[in-house]
């Protein structure tokens, strides 16, 4: 494995395709934890809490703070050595407001270290962005929403037609990646594919090797498999001052 962050290894690897063909390509991205923070959500709920309830067991957290994935926040409360006797209340508000409307909205931010990599692609004009989210189809437009406020000088190149949502319900995520991504390749060069989920990451190993399956090493649902050709990126790219400084 080598020591370079997703995003570099991504960059590198774009070049290097275009270099060696005139053709379009595209890089599709998962939105969740892979281009959005989820931390910001969950630390704004938390510190909301605080507020309403005039407490203060987050004033000294920050995002560098919160290191266990989402749905688990009971864990992290239990971490943070937040007393046992307000865990309970603390998640039924945090259950209630993270994933509503006005939170997701608001908190939305992209992770500032991919910022390079964006105006990469986005300036490209060889090259087409796609995003492909397990999210439900009806949070389309809140989605689109998203992705204009934390990519906002690329807003007209963000459209329904770049998006591709969860038609069926959160338990069909994998599944419908990989109806998404059978579309995709059968119309575009799709030359990398990244989520932070390891598991969308399994499901779709189906994909020519010329895809490049990208960990986005953020935070995701713990104990789950990778497959092995994505923890071998160096594998997939022909670019000798990254590959020598691999070791
Ligand atoms: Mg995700």
């Amino acid at each position: 494995m080598n020591h370079y962050p997703w995003y570099e290894v991504l960059s590198y690897y774009h070049r290097a395709c275009l270099s060696e063909t005139n053709d379009t390509c595209a890089i599709v991205f998962d939105i969740d934890g892979t281009l959005i923070d989820p931390r910001v959500m969950q630390l704004v709920v938390l510190k909301a809490y605080d507020e309403v309830h005039e407490t203060s067991w987050f004033d000294d957290k920050g995002l560098n703070d919160l290191t266990i994935y989402e749905m688990y926040i009971r864990q992290q409360l239990l971490k943070w050595e937040i007393p046992a006797t307000k865990i309970n209340h603390i998640c039924e508000f945090y259950y209630e407001n993270h994933w509503s409307e006005k939170t997701v909205l608001e908190t939305a931010t992209l992770y500032p270290e991919l910022s390079d990599l964006m105006k990469q692609l986005f300036d490209c004009s060889q090259t087409d962005v796609f995003f492909c989210t397990g999210r439900p189809e009806f949070m389309r437009e809140l989605t689109i929403a998203n992705l204009h406020k934390i990519l906002p000088s690329y807003k007209d190149q963000i459209t329904n037609y770049n998006l591709h949502m969860n038609s069926r319900d959160w338990e069909y995520v994998v599944q419908e990646k990989r109806r998404s991504m059978e579309q995709l390749i059968s119309r575009n060069n799709v030359i990398a594919f990244v989520d932070n989920e390891p598991s969308n990451l399994i499901g779709l190993t189906f994909l020519p090797k010329s895809c490049l399956l990208v960990h986005a090493d953020t935070t995701y649902k713990a104990y789950q498999e990778m497959p092995e050709r994505c923890l071998q990126m160096s594998n997939y790219i022909n670019y000798r001052p990254l590959v020598d400084a691999v070791s």
